[in-house]
């Protein structure tokens, strides 16, 4: 089914999940577990994450992860496709690959800029790779956008006439980056219906389950923390179960608030750790 599609049927919000594929030097078969024990969640669909920074350009097992999603768990996949460092005919193997395979949702993402890659020109933005996939094929196209500003704009004015730009290409639904702090995401998704952005935007959940998780998530992907947040971490910071706890505690509280105030959906960053998004499942299914 296109995402799309399901919007329209749907009259309660979607709840999605995100998956990764498999490290280089682990076999395919390691992601069954997860996706195994995702299954019984009844996620309206599942995505996978496309390699980091482009550096996996024709090498990636997405598209295998996204076909075993939707075969034999049957559930609609996502497959995420990054342009950064690919060419037109590394983009057109992999859109020929998805189009085989009966994957008909992309997530169109420009990726990060690698600074030990020479960087490919043939997409500058992933509203380039969004017009592109429209005019190639007939996919659903769903995009990134950042609630707290992506990391190379001037300002959050800017970032969303580029998000602007992305939908007016052809991205139909929209994912956002995680955050902690829920009124930045209803202050953003304000102006974006203001900029004449109506597509769903469905709100990306991480779970904090570890202290590494926590730094990652703050340099790379620039959330702030709330300063409820900063409290848990001063108190269980040197204590994983009570952490982990903590954690699933703060999405469920996230989660609760965004479905009350009407969100599209909530998009679950499962990091492959099938207990903790069961966890979280479990206190939230009856919201959906
Ligand atoms: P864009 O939409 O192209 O935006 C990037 C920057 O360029 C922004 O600052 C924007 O304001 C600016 N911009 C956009 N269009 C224009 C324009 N026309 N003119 C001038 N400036 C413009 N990375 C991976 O490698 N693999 C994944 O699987 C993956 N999945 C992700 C899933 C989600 C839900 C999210 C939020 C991010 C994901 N990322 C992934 C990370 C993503 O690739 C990075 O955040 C990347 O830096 C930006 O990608 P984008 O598609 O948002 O880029």
């Amino acid at each position: 089914m296109k995402i799309s599609e399901l919007f329209k049927e749907k009259d309660k919000q979607v709840f999605s999940f995100e998956v990764f594929p498999p490290k280089k030097d682990s076999g395919i078969e390691t992601i069954y577990n997860t996706l195994e024990e995702l299954k019984d969640l009844k996620p309206d669909f599942i995505s996978v994450t496309y390699g980091a920074g482009g550096r996996e350009a024709g090498n990636s097992k997405t598209c295998e992860i996204a076909t075993i999603i939707k075969d034999k768990y049957n559930i609609t996949p996502v497959a995420h496709l990054t342009c950064v460092n690919s060419s037109v005919d590394e983009v057109d193997a992999e859109l020929n690959s998805l189009k085989e395979h009966g994957i008909e949702n992309i997530l169109a993402l420009r990726g990060d800029i690698a600074k030990d890659i020479p960087r490919k020109t043939d997409f500058r933005y992933a509203s380039e790779l969004v017009e592109y996939i429209k005019n190639h094929g007939d996919f659903h196209v769903s995009g990134a956008c950042y609630p707290e500003v992506h990391a190379d704009a001037n300002s959050m004015v800017e970032d969303i006439l580029n998000l602007k730009k992305k939908v007016d290409a052809g991205a139909t639904h929209l994912i956002s980056q995680l955050f902690f702090d829920n009124s930045k995401f209803y202050d953003f998704r304000d102006k974006a219906r203001i900029a004449g952005i109506n597509v769903p935007i469905e709100a990306g959940i991480m779970p904090v389950i570890n202290k590494s998780n926590i730094e990652r998530m703050v340099t790379m992907c620039g959330a702030s923390l709330t300063p409820k947040f900063v409290k848990v971490l001063q108190k269980y910071g040197d204590s994983p179960e009570a952490l982990r706890d903590a954690g699933i505690a703060y999405a469920v509280d996230q989660i609760i608030d965004l479905v009350s105030n009407g969100v599209d959906g909530i998009h679950l960053y499962t990091m492959n750790n099938p207990y903790v998004a069961r966890k979280i499942y479990e206190s939230v299914k009856n919201l959906f």
